[in-house]
């Protein structure tokens, strides 16, 4: 069924416990993570993420995404994440997402908390929940924040989560969206007191490749979300090459596909056992 992302997070404070918040775009991620969720009997955030819009069009996998997770047997919210564009945060909530990220974090504080009051307002009248972020997280993805990470500052994320009325806060405490080239060393004395000081469930940017005791003491502190997504990505693509290579005369994409969805799978249910301690 879908639901919002503040159920959902409500259900991540009661169980003290966080939620996976997976990119799906393409129907393969989109099949491996709601039935590695429904395997598990876990609930799940799917988002489609603004960069992708050249690979998939939010108007071409939105209404599968909005679909899949009507259709779930587990509670599926529908994340737009890292929206930098106001109309392409209302194309979402149009079509019938739950909840939406507003990224303004490479602004100055006044233009992203302005921003991020007028979208959240926008969002609250139509019900749909609104995340948003404070400093910035290094990079190597999408070329944005490339001068490397900028801490979340809690005292300024009280103000700006005030400022806004924001349900949920992306905040920068040492992860890294992409590959990590080495093990990240998480400041986890920061999320205690963002968390202390906004009461907001705190999201985790950059979450594929964190390890599990890294994973367990971040939801200590007040992690409720995670996004998960490249360390994913990566494991259809080397199920994908290995099948390619074990039969070099394949002809059928569908196959290929189909060994990429299970890997994709497999390393989603991964990820969820250690976010719900199931
Ligand atoms: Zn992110």
């Amino acid at each position: 069924m879908i639901v919002s992302l503040k159920e959902i997070m409500a259900y991540a404070e009661e169980n003290k416990c966080a939620v996976g918040a997976f990119n799906t775009p393409t129907l393969e991620s989109l099949n491996a993570v709601i039935s590695a969720a429904e395997e598990l009997d876990v609930p799940v955030i799917i988002s489609h993420a603004e960069l992708h819009e050249p690979w998939a069009p939010l108007d071409v996998i939105g209404p599968h995404m909005v679909l899949a997770a009507k259709n779930a047997r587990v509670p599926v919210c529908v994340h737009l994440d890292h929206g930098e564009h106001f109309d392409y945060i209302k194309r979402a909530i149009e079509l019938g997402f739950t909840s939406v990220m507003y990224d303004g974090s490479a602004l100055e504080y006044s233009e992203n908390s302005a921003n991020t009051f007028s979208i959240t307002e926008y969002a609250h009248a139509l019900n749909v929940d609104v995340e948003a972020e404070i400093g910035a997280l290094a990079s190597r993805e999408d070329g944005h924040h490339s001068g490397g990470a900028v801490y979340t500052d809690p005292e300024l994320a009280q103000r700006f989560v005030e400022d806004t009325g924001i349900d949920a806060l992306a905040a920068s405490f040492g992860t890294a969206h992409g590959i990590y080239k080495e093990k990240p060393k998480l400041d986890f004395p920061r999320i205690e007191k963002i968390r202390e000081l906004t009461g907001l469930p705190l999201v985790m940017h950059g979450g594929s490749g964190v390890s599990p005791e890294d994973y367990r003491r971040s939801i200590e502190c007040g992690i409720r979300k995670i996004n998960y997504y490249s360390y994913m990505a990566r494991e259809g693509v080397f199920a994908a090459k290995k099948l390619i290579e074990e039969n070099p005369g394949l002809t059928y994409f569908h196959e290929l596909a189909a060994e990429a969805e299970k890997a994709m799978k497999a390393d989603a249910m991964k990820a969820m056992r250690v976010f719900s301690g199931k």
